[in-house]
């Protein structure tokens, strides 16, 4: 069982912040903005790429009830989903990164200019 999975069953704690009966949003326990909460569907879904639409409309106003919830709606956040091995996805279970509480910065994230894949 993923962690995710296991924070969702109980079996690992966690600072929610709000949940309902198909999505759970919780802190990061290593967070990089002032407010950096994660929000998961609570049935396990590899990754974004995997994700079915009818689960998305779903989670979409689940993570908008979030940030409200947090005042980041009017301040504004970023959302950021890690997708597989390029994407830097460390947890195989789809994960938001919902970040906000200072202005973010926005700058380049390899070394290099280089595009592979294109
Ligand atoms: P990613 O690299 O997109 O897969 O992000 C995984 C995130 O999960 C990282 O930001 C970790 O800090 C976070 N994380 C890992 N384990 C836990 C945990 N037990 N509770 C809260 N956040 C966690």
């Amino acid at each position: 069982m993923c962690i995710f999975c296991k924070i969702v069953d109980g079996e690992i704690p966690a600072n929610k912040v709000l949940e309902n009966e198909e999505f759970l949003a919780f802190h990061d326990i290593n967070p990089i903005a002032p407010i950096h909460i994660l929000i998961i569907p609570k049935v396990h879904v590899e990754n974004f790429q995997s994700v079915s639409p009818e689960l998305m409309a779903k989670m979409t106003p689940f993570i908008q009830q979030v940030a409200a919830e947090l005042c980041l709606d009017k301040s504004g956040y970023r959302l950021v989903v890690n997708n597989g091995k390029d994407g830097g996805q460390e947890v195989p279970h789809l994960h938001f990164h919902l970040l906000g509480g200072a202005r973010l910065k926005w700058t380049h994230l390899t070394e290099d200019e280089t595009h592979k894949n294109l």
